[in-house]
């Protein structure tokens, strides 16, 4: 059997990383086990679904690079069949008219409520019902009146539902339109998914889907219900706690694979391992072995992991990244090399790629602008002197590598009995503005020996108060 999962996000909120975690649970056991993986967007409550909640469905769903097989389907594009199946199950019996009244089923369920009993429909158009005139009737699923289902589901075990538990479950609206249940339900049957990973919040509808599968004639598919994800606090993750689109991760400069792996880790363990490759979470990954309790979510885990796949990663997989942060603050460059060589320099000293991408902006500017506090330390006093001699040494370096480049400062730093900081400051200062950058070494050799003696030229020439 070609195992069939899907991610069915509704595009009434943003993408987050709830959303995001059971895509990938979704994804990640589809590629695990050879399999197909579909994204359907159930956008059939037209009153909250918009449009910019479905392009970060697909935006976000492409940058993390879960990649769909199969889709993406729009439920509103299936009204059609939707319909037919309806119009069959009433032909079938195993739907039927329901003409009671708003006002009525509200009476009903006042007095349920009284006697402290769970509402639910009482049945009245069950056994057939004469059209009432001004009535337009919904359409309800004929659930089974006894017996039991059992949800035999990969997270939580087996979990067992009543049928007197369950109502018969409006399938469509008075205006003809069906509803969510039902959808989905026709969907999982017409696209042969075979496990539905979702959150556990629809476990309560899944022994109704069930039903109605098993009425249709199809098999019902196997459920796996992952626990939430809960904020640091223990409540229910909120925007508060940074549940935002999952877009505003890539601005943050985060990059998919950090983002996954924390997710996977969320709610799943291999071992002790923390970091994961893509290649190994596909290996390692099944979703019987997923923890039926809610974790929470911790944001500095995240920056730290953001940090060691940015460590990991092959220099040249990060360019586009880099690429995409310094494009937002008006830089960029095609020069491949130079692109590696500034993320093999700074990536110790940054958490995210946008703090790569600021960190790095005195490689690009054609002028840097020297932090006055920097200069007081550094270029004042002795400084100047200092950089004048180390600019002399520079400019007669044969080969522009940064191996002459740790030569010369090593030589002068010898020659006067200096420490190396006290040679590296100024100039660092003068090269990158501030006094805090990769090994000046590497620095110089990136920035080029034109760029480096203009700028130790121009802080030269810069007043500073002695
Ligand atoms: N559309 C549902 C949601 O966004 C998911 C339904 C399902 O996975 O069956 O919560």
């Amino acid at each position: 059997m070609t195992v069939v999962t899907r991610f069915a996000p509704s595009p009434t909120g943003m993408l987050h990383v709830g959303g995001v975690r059971t895509a990938l649970y979704s994804w990640l056991y589809a590629r695990r086990m050879g399999g197909k993986f579909i994204l359907r967007v159930e956008d059939t409550d037209r009153e909250r679904s918009t449009d910019e909640a479905v392009r970060v469905i697909l935006d976000g769903m492409a940058w993390l690079g879960l990649t769909a097989d199969e889709g993406p389907f729009y439920q509103t594009q299936r009204f059609d069949r939707y319909r037919a199946v309806i119009a069959q199950m009433l032909a079938a019996g195993q739907a039927y008219h329901c003409y009671c009244t708003k006002e009525e089923l509200e009476a009903v369920r006042a007095e349920q409520m009284a006697r402290k009993e769970k509402p639910r429909y009482p049945g009245a158009c069950r056994h057939g019902r004469e059209p009432r005139a001004g009535v337009q009737p919904v359409v309800r699923f004929r659930n089974p009146a006894e017996g039991a289902v059992v949800v035999e589901d990969l997270v939580h075990g087996a979990v067992t539902f009543q049928n007197t538990e369950l109502d018969d479950l409006i399938i469509a609206r008075s205006d003809g339109t069906p509803t969510y249940n039902f959808c989905v339900v026709v969907d999982d049957m017409d696209m042969g998914v075979t496990h539905v990973i979702r959150g556990d919040d629809h476990l309560n509808n899944t022994p109704r889907q069930m039903n109605m599968l098993i009425a249709l004639g199809a098999t019902p598919p196997t459920y796996a219900h992952v626990p939430m994800i809960l904020g640091p606090d223990g409540a229910k993750l909120s925007k508060r706690h940074g549940a935002v689109s999952v877009l505003q991760y890539e601005e943050e400069g985060y990059l998919p694979d950090a983002l996954l792996n924390y997710l996977v880790r969320l709610g799943w363990a291999h071992g002790d391992q923390e970091v994961f490759t893509r290649e190994e979470m596909i290996a390692a990954f099944d979703i019987k072995d997923v923890n039926k309790a809610a974790s929470a979510f911790n944001p500095e885990k995240l920056l730290w992991l953001n940090q060691q796949h940015m460590m990991r990663a092959a220099p040249a997989a990060l360019v586009p990244h880099l690429r995409a942060h310094l494009r937002r603050i008006g830089l960029d460059s095609e020069d491949q090399p130079f692109l590696e060589g500034i993320i093999v320099a700074q990536r110790e000293r940054a958490k995210t790629m946008k703090e790569m991408a600021l960190n790095s902006r005195f490689f690009f500017v054609e002028r840097v602008d020297i932090d006055p506090k920097a200069a007081a330390k550094h270029l004042a006093g002795g400084g100047r002197d200092m950089l004048a001699k180390v600019r002399e040494r520079l400019a007669a370096l044969p080969q522009w590598t940064a191996e002459g480049v740790h030569g010369v400062l090593n030589d002068l730093a010898a020659a006067l009995g200096a420490g190396l900081g006290k040679v590296a400051q100024p100039l660092r200062v003068a090269v990158t503005g501030t006094a805090v950058s990769p090994p000046i070494d590497v620095t110089l050799a990136l920035l080029g020996r034109e760029r480096t003696l203009a700028r130790i030229e121009a802080a030269l020439s810069m007043p500073v108060g002695d």
